[in-house]
């Protein structure tokens, strides 16, 4: 249940924690105005009219039939607030979900809970388990919100770092970021911003030192049906909560934004073991209570949409991929082939770039195309590992990803005609 911690911290001091994290100052890759970086990158490149790489949302709708049940949702008046946990219909659906891609029944009255995104679900989850002091780990890179949440909940942040090409954490690095203080490990699997999908061993080697150090996993699954099926990792998406031993300690988030191209319906959802899921519950209801009536109406439907749509969707964006990927090598940059997500991060260095947050501020008005420098996903010890990756989304239509590989490929030539590359490194 909700750990109520030693109550030596004040909430205002809590606050004041993470404002410390969210105000970021203008030495700060985010800028002065405490904005994300993926609104900054998206005001910049429609102030340039640069074809946006950056922020990661898809520029075509999803299926046309799941815009038109909440369009009759709406008409038949499901309007009015939606209960705390979310429609049955909806938990339902995801319970239906899980057992069909993962063979998982959660009860859908005690072990899922829909929330507004994947992001409420987090902090939720987050405030609900951590207190002051207590250990967090992740990834690193990780994604944004992961660090202003831990901040605010006065949780102590741990990063392993993952390493290029494909990734992954060293597993005595991963051993050793736990310790008697850890609380909390929070997967994001397939990571966002590497793309990576992470091996079964290292799943397994995460769920046995969560067992040793009585830590609860938080995983993040945002991604789980983008999954390409690279050569050199898994083929499909595996959820913790199926390693042996995990469930019983394991809360998944997922949503729909990702899986039915409907970002900002903000339909997510979290699940586990009813004890978990309660003590989230009880921070959830204070944060929006609930959310979009006529959205999680029409998820519903959309969650069971036949396999053919998921496979589907995974397919159309490995091509997407493969195109942005033949344009950044084209570029002279150097992109590392991501097994998963609808991102794919490559190095400025072969073109002398090895400050890519500079980079990224000047490529809108360079070239007219907007991407992310990884190292803001990153502690400031960490964002010197990553420092010359972009990354850039491809959930973008084909002609739109053709006509910004066109652009790209100028950038060598841009880049040392602006006489720009000495503020490059
Ligand atoms: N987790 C990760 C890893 C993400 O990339 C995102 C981006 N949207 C989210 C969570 C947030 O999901 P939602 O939009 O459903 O809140
Ligand atoms: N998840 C998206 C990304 O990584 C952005 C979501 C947001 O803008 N907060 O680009």
């Amino acid at each position: 249940m909700v750990d109520e911690g030693s109550g030596a911290m004040q909430p205002w001091q809590r606050t004041a924690m993470g404002a410390n994290l969210l105000s970021f100052d203008g030495s700060s890759p985010t800028g002065s105005l405490g904005v994300t970086i993926f609104e900054e990158m998206t005001s910049l490149a429609t102030a340039t009219g640069a074809i946006n790489l950056g922020q990661g949302f898809p520029d075509e709708d999803g299926p046309e039939v799941i815009k038109d049940a909440a369009r009759l949702a709406i008409s038949n008046g499901a309007n009015q607030y939606a209960p705390g946990k979310g429609f049955f219909n909806l938990r339902s659906a995801i319970s239906r979900h899980q057992q069909r891609f993962y063979g998982l029944i959660p009860d859908p009255e005690t072990e899922i809970i829909v929330t507004t995104g994947a992001t409420e679900a987090i902090a939720a989850s987050i405030l609900a388990l951590v207190s002051p002091g207590d250990e967090v780990i992740t990834f690193e890179p990780f994604y944004d919100s992961y660090g202003a949440m831990i901040a605010l909940a006065g949780g102590k942040h741990v990063t392993v770092q993952l390493k290029a090409p494909e990734f992954q954490p060293d597993l005595d690095e991963l051993t050793e970021a736990f310790s008697d203080r850890t609380k909390v490990v929070l997967l994001n699997n397939p990571h966002n911003p590497t793309g990576a999908v992470f091996g079964a061993n290292i799943l397994e080697r995460l769920v046995q030192l969560a067992h040793q150090y009585d830590a609860v996993i938080i995983s993040d699954e945002v991604y789980e049906h983008l999954v390409f099926g690279a050569e050199t990792v898994v083929p499909a998406h595996v959820p913790i909560a199926t390693v042996p031993g995990a469930a019983e300690r394991t809360l998944t988030i997922s949503s729909a934004g990702k899986t039915f191209s409907l970002t900002g319906w903000k339909v997510g959802w979290l699940m586990g073991p009813a004890d978990l899921v309660a003590a989230v519950r009880t921070v959830k209801q204070f944060m929006s209570y609930s959310s979009g009536p006529p959205f999680q109406n029409a998820i519903a439907q959309a969650l069971e949409l036949p396999d053919s749509y998921y496979t589907s969707v995974a397919a159309t964006l490995k091509g997407k991929r493969d195109l942005l990927i033949t344009g950044l090598k084209a570029a002279g940059l150097a992109p590392y082939t991501p097994a998963g997500t609808y991102f794919v991060n490559a190095d400025a260095t072969p073109l002398g770039v090895t400050d890519a947050t500079a980079l990224a501020r000047a490529l809108p008005e360079l070239i007219g195309v907007a991407a992310i420098p990884v190292g803001v996903f990153c502690t400031p010890e960490g964002a010197k590992n990553y420092q010359s990756l972009l990354r850039f989304a491809f959930c973008k239509r084909e002609e739109v990803i053709t006509q910004a590989v066109d652009r790209l490929a100028g950038l060598g030539s841009a880049i040392s005609t602006s006489g720009l590359l000495g503020s490059l490194k």
